[in-house]
């Protein structure tokens, strides 16, 4: 175990003491996808103290092709992406405390997490979870690394409160890309590319390194050969709502967050209860199998099949409702089934 660091100890701007460094510190990572599991495992090698890692989703067969940290058996048991993610970073670096949690990331709950940490890794899929982060971030003065990528293209911006714009002052400025991988798919080189990106810059406010980090946004296409690097120091807004200084962190106020949401290339919905639930999976399995359909449960989430839909409901009482992109279609089959 004495020379697991060797290496990176051996590069200078890391050395002994940024290794030391490294070890103490606590990331958060909101997202356990493509990004997320990429960005998870490096900062696990590297030797990082704590990690915090959030999901709210379950490992599927199309996941297998670009999140690297799942494996068949995971996609089979339907394991809660966190779940067999902390199970695969685990066995590769037992000295990490690792924290795994199944939720959808809501305003009051990223309050929460996000107090404690030295950085927040952003591998989410939408830009509402996105906005919410910055917010966060700017209110406990940490910073975070925003990463979001489709198809070949992917983009990467470091953001440290009091310094840099944030993401909020860039919006309507810079093109934050408004593709989803519904409509262009995703490769992966596009995915390790952000995260080469975002687990650098990661590195270097590890270690204090402040003077090495990237001023620029980053972005690129893989297949058409493109990259651009775009100077934002001036799009520092001071009447910006999230970083200015009347600011009132919009996007963590309770009427911009919505409780329904198309989920990202899934064909599906996600349906989130207005106040914290904690149900009983046992029971509702017992109750589900009298009305027909399939059932199938694990200690984190029950999966019911009816018809051409699939019902997915977790612990927290969140449901994904797979064959449809129609959200009053889903509310009608949450209501149906889970009241
Ligand atoms: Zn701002």
């Amino acid at each position: 175990m004495n020379n697991r660091y060797s290496r990176q100890e051996l590069f200078t701007p890391i050395g002994k003491a940024g290794q030391e460094n490294i070890s103490r510190k606590h990331v958060l990572i909101i997202g356990a996808g493509a990004l997320g599991s990429a960005g998870a495992e490096a900062l696990v090698r590297a030797g990082i103290g704590q990690l915090t890692i959030v999901d709210r989703d379950y490992v599927e067969w199309s996941n297998l092709q670009r999140q690297q940290l799942y494996t068949e058996d995971d996609a089979r048991n339907r394991l809660p992406k966190v779940i067999a993610a902390k199970n695969r970073l685990s066995a590769i670096n037992s000295s990490v405390s690792i924290e795994a949690i199944i939720a959808d990331a809501s305003a009051l709950e990223l309050k929460e997490w996000t107090q404690n940490v030295d950085l927040i890794i952003d591998a989410t899929d939408n830009f509402e979870t996105r906005m919410m982060i910055n917010d966060a971030a700017q209110m406990y003065g940490i910073p975070w690394i925003y990463g979001a990528c489709v198809g070949s293209y992917g983009i990467t911006y470091t953001i440290i409160p009091k310094k840099t714009p944030c993401l909020s002052c860039l919006l309507g400025t810079v093109p934050l890309g408004g593709l989803t991988c519904d409509t262009a798919g995703i490769i992966g080189p596009a995915v390790n590319m952000v995260v080469s990106y975002q687990i650098s810059e990661a590195l270097k406010i590890l270690v204090g390194d402040s003077d090495s980090l990237r001023n620029k946004l980053i972005s690129f296409d893989l297949w058409k050969n493109q990259y651009s690097a775009i100077k934002v120091e001036k799009l520092k807004k001071k009447d910006c709502p999230s970083c200015g200084k009347e600011r009132t962190y919009p996007y963590l106020s309770f009427e911009n967050q919505t409780k329904t949401a198309v989920l990202c290339g899934r064909d599906s919905v996600q349906i989130r209860p207005a106040h914290p639930v904690v149900r009983d999976l046992e029971a509702l399995e017992k109750t589900l199998q009298k009305q027909g359909g399939t059932v199938q449960r694990n200690p984190y989430l029950l999966s019911f099949s009816t018809g051409s839909h699939r019902l997915v409901i977790f612990q927290d009482g969140r449901v994904i409702v797979h064959g449809t992109k129609n959200i009053s279609e889903a509310k009608t089959l949450y209501h149906r089934y889970f009241g």
